[in-house]
């Protein structure tokens, strides 16, 4: 089969071609316009997925060596993400698959960043079920105990704000752009942990809490900027490494606790914070103090790309699970409540 994948959930505008579990083309366009407003303006996503979805799909089409007549079928991203942006590829799909007539497939944000490690080269082996995924992302932050392609349940999850949210929220504290997760990632390199202390949570269960981190690195930041108003600039990699060190900690803690409880040991990260090269560390390391048989995904596979919605259309495509072309986006889509079908099955 030859899957067409799009994704516009947040602010970028991604298509892919898949073939089998190959990966022919996966092209994004970035939205710069974000940057200066230190987060995504939903007003301005949405209207540029609708200049970026046209040039992208023809590029990913070109790219992939493929005609548009060669698709077998069409995936896009129903939710979770902005309803506008939603809209846009939602609205895309269901056209183009009408005048190709060519299945329409759902495809649920959350399952397809965990779905990404079965693309043909996300890893040099896939993972086996049952197996742990943190996602760790933008917008979400759990634990998931991954059964089966399509049957996963959520194990823990955070009750404020998201890892990447932390991430970028700390980094704007620093005066950084957003999104500031790769920035910290990157002057982390050059700073050392454990140079600043950071409490963290004292959560229940498998769940995880970031917003205390957040705002007492802000007290923080304030009470040593009225000492030095320099006190950021002299220490920028040393607060980066050890903000990134704790955020990591707190991921890993709670991590390694229900791989022990679960008696599980294939583990596996996924989502844009899983590209953050501590955790990618945190992991190695686990692995051989713990025996863990771990996954990480290829790097382009890890924030929002189209490769992983086509991965998920492809797994539905051979189930023969189509979407009516009645659908509709779905800002809130549970990755549980995706399971619960509201599609037909064409045979
Ligand atoms: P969701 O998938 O929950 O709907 P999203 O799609 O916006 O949210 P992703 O694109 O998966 O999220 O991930 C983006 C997040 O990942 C941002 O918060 C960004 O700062 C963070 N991120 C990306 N690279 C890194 C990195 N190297 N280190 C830390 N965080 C990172
Ligand atoms: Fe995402």
């Amino acid at each position: 089969s030859i899957i067409l994948g799009i994704e516009s959930s947040c602010d970028d505008t991604s298509a892919a071609v898949l073939k089998g579990n190959k990966i022919l083309s996966n092209i994004a366009a970035n939205q710069e316009i974000h940057n200066e407003y230190g987060g995504v303006v939903p007003e301005l996503a949405s209207r540029a997925h609708q200049q970026n979805i046209i040039p992208v799909v023809a590029k990913a089409v070109k790219e992939a060596n493929i005609h548009k007549k060669d698709i077998s079928a069409i995936g896009f991203t129903r939710g979770p993400g902005l309803l506008g942006s939603l809209l846009v590829g939602t609205s895309f799909a269901k056209s183009l698959a009408m005048s190709l007539e060519v299945p329409l497939i759902e495809v649920n944000h959350l399952q397809a960043h965990i779905l990404a490690h079965f693309i043909d080269d996300a890893n040099p082996e896939p993972p086996n079920f049952p197996f742990l995924c943190l996602t760790v992302s933008g917008g979400h932050t759990m634990i998931v105990l991954v059964k089966d392609y399509f049957d996963m349940e959520i194990i823990g999850k955070t009750i404020d704000d998201a890892a990447g949210e932390a991430f970028d929220k700390i980094g704007k504290i620093f005066g950084l752009d957003y999104p500031a997760g790769p920035i910290i990632d990157q002057l982390a390199k050059n700073g050392v942990e454990n140079s600043f202390k950071f409490n963290k949570p004292r959560i229940e269960n498998f769940n995880y809490s970031f917003s205390g981190i957040k705002t007492s690195v802000l007290y923080f930041i304030q009470k040593e900027v009225r000492k030095n108003p320099a006190f950021i600039k002299e220490n920028l990699n040393d607060l980066c490494a050890s903000v990134q060190q704790t955020l990591v900690e707190i991921l890993m803690d709670k991590l390694e606790k229900a791989a022990l409880e679960l008696n599980i040991n294939e583990i596996a990260i996924a989502g844009g914070v899983s590209a953050n090269s501590g955790l990618r560390e945190a992991m190695q390391k686990n692995a051989e103090r713990l025996g863990w048989n771990i996954y990480i995904p290829k790097f382009e596979y890890t924030t929002d790309n189209a490769a992983m919605i086509a991965m998920v259309a492809k797994l539905k495509y051979d189930r023969g699970e189509f979407a009516d072309l009645s659908i509709s986006a779905s800002a809130r889509y549970d990755i549980e409540e995706s399971f619960k079908k509201d599609v037909t099955i064409i045979d």
